[in-house]
C-alpha cells in the first residue's frame, strides 16, 4: 500500500491523503488549501492522479480544509462515493453549499470592481457544484468497521473537535494505518472527547498545535473579562468564528456567563446565515455533544440570529454595546468582514479572534498587530483592541496530543506528523521522540511512502 501526501504537509490546509492499493485508490480528506496565496493556488492546479481513477473518499470531518475539494474533485470526474460519519454530512450540506455561494458572491465582487487579475474572475466551483457533491455522500456510523469496495477496511472512531469528526482506521492485507484527524480536546464543554488511540502499524497526526500548550486559564472566565472591559468602553465585541465548532463554544460560555450574571445583558447577534441550521443539526444528534438537549435550547436562545443582509448591515448601526459572531473564523470572507470594516476603526471595540489563524491568513494578520488591513477592495484602519482567546481552540496542544498517542498498545512503525505549521510540525515531532522514542517523519507536499504490509497488527 503506498501513500502519498497531498495537503496539510507543514501547513495546516489542504488536507489531502491518497492510499494506493493493489487494485484502487481511496482519498482520505479532500480539503481547500487556504490561507498563503502560494497554497491557494494549489486548489487551481491539476490533480495529482486522475481523479476518475479515484474509487472512493473517505472524510474526517466537515471543516473545509478536509472537505472543501470535493465539488473540485467531482468536477475533474471523480464519480465514486464519499463516506463520512452522519453528522459530517450533515455539516457537509451547509459547510460546502455555503462555501460554493461566497466563492461565486467573491468572484461576482471581483468582478464589479475590477480588484482581479483574471478577466473574468471565476469561483473555484458553485453554489450548485458544491450542492451536486452532497449526491455522492454514504453516512456511516462510529466505531463499525466496514468495507469499502472489497479492498480497504475502515473504522471512524470521535476525534472530539467538532461535531462528527473521527479519526479513521484503514486496514488493507494486514497493513494498518489511523489518521488521527483533528484530535479535539479532553474536555471541552460542548463535544464529547476524543476516543482512545488504537493500534496501528502507521500512524498519521495533526500538530496544529504541536508547539505549544493551551494556557491554564478559563476560557469562560476570560471571555467574561473582555466581554466587560468591551461593554464599559461602550465598544462593540466582534467574535470571528467557524460557524460550526467555535460558535457554539462562545455561545454556551456567553450563556454561562449570563446565567451567573457575571456579564452585563447586552445583545448578542449570531450573524451567519448557517448558524440556524447549525442549531438543527446540533439537535438532531444529541447524543453526540455534552450539554443536555434542555441546555442547548437555553443556549440557542441567548442570541439573535440574524437572517438578512439587510438586517445584518443594520445591526452595525445599532448605537449601544453588543456582541457579534460571525463567519469565517479567520476573516477569509462572510459576513465579519462587514463587520470588521464598520469597527475597526474605533478604539472602543474589540476583535476577539477564536480560534486558530492559519498563517497568510486576513485574520493572522491582524492579529500580528497591523494598523491597516486590505479588505473588500480597500483599506480598513485597526484601531480596535485586537485579541486572542487561544484556549478556546477545538485542537488538543502538545501534550494531550501525546497523552492521546502514548496509550497505541504497541509502538507504531513509523509517525507521519501533518497538520501544522513547520516548527509546530517539528516541535512535536522532537517531543514524540524524545519521550516516546518513536520514529517520527514530517513528510513534505506530494512525498510518496510504501507503507509495508504485516500481519502482526
Ligand atoms: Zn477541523
Amino acid at each position: 500500500m503506498q501513500l502519498q501526501f497531498l495537503g496539510a504537509t507543514k501547513t495546516v490546509t489542504g488536507s489531502k491523503y491518497l492510499l494506493t492499493t493493489q487494485n484502487k485508490k481511496f482519498l482520505v480528506d479532500c480539503g481547500l488549501f487556504q490561507g498563503l496565496k502560494e497554497l491557494r493556488l494549489r486548489n487551481w492546479n491539476e490533480f495529482v492522479v486522475d481523479p476518475k481513477t479515484i474509487d472512493a473518499v473517505i472524510i474526517t470531518h466537515a471543516h473545509l480544509d478536509h472537505s472543501g475539494y470535493l465539488p473540485v474533485l467531482i468536477k475533474k470526474g471523480f464519480s465514486g462515493k464519499i463516506y463520512c460519519t452522519d453528522c459530517t454530512m450533515d455539516l457537509c450540506k451547509l459547510l460546502l453549499c455555503d462555501c460554493g455561494h461566497l466563492l461565486e458572491e467573491e468572484a461576482n465582487r471581483a468582478n464589479k470592481y475590477g480588484y482581479s487579475k483574471h478577466k473574468p474572475a471565476l469561483p473555484l466551483y458553485t453554489y450548485d457544484e458544491a450542492c451536486a457533491a452532497l449526491k455522492q455522500f454514504v453516512p456511516v456510523e462510529f466505531d463499525q468497521e466496514i468495507t469499502l469496495e472489497n479492498e480497504l477496511n475502515v473504522t471512524f472512531r470521535r476525534a472530539g473537535h467538532i461535531l462528527g469528526a473521527s479519526s479513521v482506521l484503514l486496514k488493507h492485507q494486514g497493513a494498518s494505518i489511523l489518521f488521527s484527524g483533528d484530535l479535539g480536546r479532553p474536555h471541552d464543554p460542548c463535544i464529547r472527547p476524543p476516543e482512545p488511540v488504537t493500534q496501528a502499524q502507521y500512524l498519521v497526526v495533526e500538530s496544529t498545535y504541536g508547539d505549544r500548550s493551551h494556557a491554564l486559564v478559563d476560557p469562560e472566565r476570560e471571555l467574561g473579562v473582555v466581554i466587560n472591559k468591551t461593554a464599559k468602553r461602550g465598544g462593540t465585541l466582534i467574535i470571528p468564528a467557524f460557524a460550526v465548532g467555535r460558535t457554539q463554544n462562545i455561545l454556551y460560555y456567553i450563556y454561562s456567563l449570563k446565567k451567573q450574571n457575571l456579564i452585563p445583558d447586552i445583545p448578542v447577534f449570531l450573524d451567519s446565515p448557517m448558524a440556524q441550521n447549525v442549531t438543527e443539526i446540533l439537535a438532531t444528534h444529541y447524543q453526540e455533544h455534552l450539554p443536555s438537549p434542555e441546555v442547548c435550547a437555553e443556549v440557542c436562545k441567548t442570541a439573535h440570529y440574524v437572517s438578512s443582509v439587510e438586517e445584518s448591515k443594520l445591526i452595525d448601526t445599532y448605537n449601544y454595546p453588543k456582541i457579534i459572531i460571525s463567519a469565517s473564523g479567520m476573516v477569509e470572507g462572510g459576513r465579519v468582514l462587514h463587520h470588521i470594516k464598520y469597527f475597526a476603526g474605533d478604539h472602543r471595540n474589540t476583535i476577539l479572534f477564536a480560534g486558530y489563524q492559519a498563517i497568510g491568513t486576513r485574520g493572522a494578520t491582524i492579529l500580528s498587530g497591523v494598523s491597516e488591513v486590505k479588505m473588500l477592495g480597500g483599506i480598513v484602519k485597526i484601531n480596535a483592541e485586537v485579541i486572542a482567546l487561544g484556549d478556546v481552540s477545538a485542537h488538543a496542544d502538545y501534550a494531550e496530543l501525546i497523552s492521546w498517542i502514548r496509550k497505541m498498545p504497541t509502538p507504531p512503525k513509523k509517525v507521519f506528523i501533518t497538520h501544522g505549521e513547520l516548527p509546530a510540525a517539528e516541535a512535536l515531532k522532537q517531543r514524540i521522540e524524545s519521550t516516546l522514542g518513536w520514529e517520527c517523519v514530517v513528510p513534505s507536499y506530494l512525498d510518496n511512502v510504501e507503507l509495508e504490509e504485516r500481519t502482526n497488527n
